[in-house]
């Protein structure tokens, strides 16, 4: 059991919104997690916190979005009436216009404030928002599922303060509405590892997108291809994104911690397990940087409940038992969730694919090693430890 002082930041407003019954994107998925973690007795541990949160300010929002966006956003928000402006990427199938919907993004984008807030101001070293990472969202569109971008505001308001710090996405999809807002900006090294955006929404993410004039060599791009399995996503991890934050030696780390690189997602081709997941958290913790840790994508909404499940017991210095407990099981069967474990075992991908997947893999880190390295490495000193 560790000392560390952590939070986890639930509304109990979060699951009150719907995108509809037909978006893959389910709100139930914060519920089924907190359940998992109660079961597991991981809401009452020493040294840990439960926080509610309130509405981000309409000042916060507006260090990154655009007033004429905002407006829309809330008209839209207050309306019964079926929607849509796409100029501002409002009412399609992957952002649909629905009652509520402002204050839904406000709350999410409010409880990553928070998680940020305790951080800085209350000595906290974690604090967990499972209803953040909307990554997506632009300073005047929304897109892919995302309306506000949570990760951009509260980093915005670190950076005011002074900090640097380092934006890690493990989404399976690009973090490109982050990227955006820190492209030239040295306070702010974005790393983003996801399925290659060749065919892939949002279609960026490639290594050479590095960052301009001052946030040249700052932002970092590891695309991966569909196939890309447990031991290949390790390997990126430790090749690029374990020294990167090392040298950099930010004032607080700040992560999007999607599932939807599970090869049981529906949405995505990664073929990642609970066993890299796990591994991942480890090494962050390891860190004992600040940490303020999302949530993200993940159609799955097992792979949410264990993922996060997993993440917050890391962050606490729990060992679980890997057999999901008895009343949890209970609660899933009828919903048709077979699962019985907590954990995955480690998976290779078919042959072929994974050696394709390695070859590019293998050629990504040359490339960062070769463009974004010399510039981090040579700048904050050398690396201890791997
Ligand atoms: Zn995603």
């Amino acid at each position: 059991m560790s000392n560390v002082r952590t939070a986890l930041i639930f509304s109990p407003l979060f699951g009150s919104y719907s995108y509809g019954d037909e978006h893959p994107f389910k709100l139930q998925r914060y519920h089924l997690a907190r359940e998992l973690m109660e079961a597991y007795g991981l809401l009452q541990l020493p040294g840990m916190e439960i926080r509610d949160c309130r509405p981000v300010t309409d000042e916060l929002v507006l260090s990154f979005h655009e007033p004429d966006y905002i407006a829309r956003l809330k008209e839209f928000s207050a309306s019964q009436e079926a929607r849509a402006d796409f100029r501002f990427g409002l009412g399609d199938a992957d952002c649909p216009v629905f009652q509520g919907l402002y204050d839904c993004a406000a709350l999410g984008a409010g409880a990553t404030f928070e998680a940020a807030r305790l951080v800085e101001e209350e000595g906290f070293q974690i604090a967990f928002n499972l209803a953040g990472g909307w990554h997506h969202a632009h300073p005047a569109k929304a897109a892919g599922f995302s309306y506000l971008n949570d990760a951009v505001l509260a980093i915005n308001w670190l950076v005011a303060r002074g900090r640097r710090v380092v934006y890690l996405d493990i989404d399976a999809h690009h973090g490109d509405g982050v990227q955006e807002a820190f492209y030239d900006s040295d306070r702010v090294l974005t790393i983003s590892l996801h399925e290659s955006g060749i065919y892939f929404f949002p279609g960026t993410g490639f290594e050479d997108e590095v960052g301009l004039g001052a946030g040249k060599g700052y932002s970092v791009n590891v695309p991966l291809l569909a196939h890309t399995d447990d031991a290949l996503y390790m390997k990126a991890f430790d090749e690029v994104a374990y020294p990167l934050i090392a040298a950099y030696d930010p004032d607080i780390i700040v992560t999007q911690l999607g599932v939807d690189t599970f090869r049981t997602d529906p949405l995505t081709r990664l073929e990642i397990t609970t066993h890299s997941y796990s591994y991942i958290m480890r090494k962050l913790k390891a860190f004992k940087i600040p940490w303020v840790a999302l949530g993200g994508g993940g159609y799955d909404l097992l792979n949410t409940a264990r993922a996060w499940t997993i993440a917050w017991a890391e962050m606490n210095g729990v060992k679980l038992d890997p057999h999901l407990p008895g009343a949890f099981i209970k609660t899933i069967k009828p919903l048709g969730y077979p699962h019985r474990s907590l954990l995955d075992a480690m998976h290779w991908s078919e042959e072929h694919e994974r050696n394709l997947a390695l070859d590019a893999v293998e050629r990504s880190i040359a490339k960062i090693k070769e463009t974004v390295f010399p510039g981090i490495l040579d700048g904050y000193g050398t690396i201890t430890g791997a």
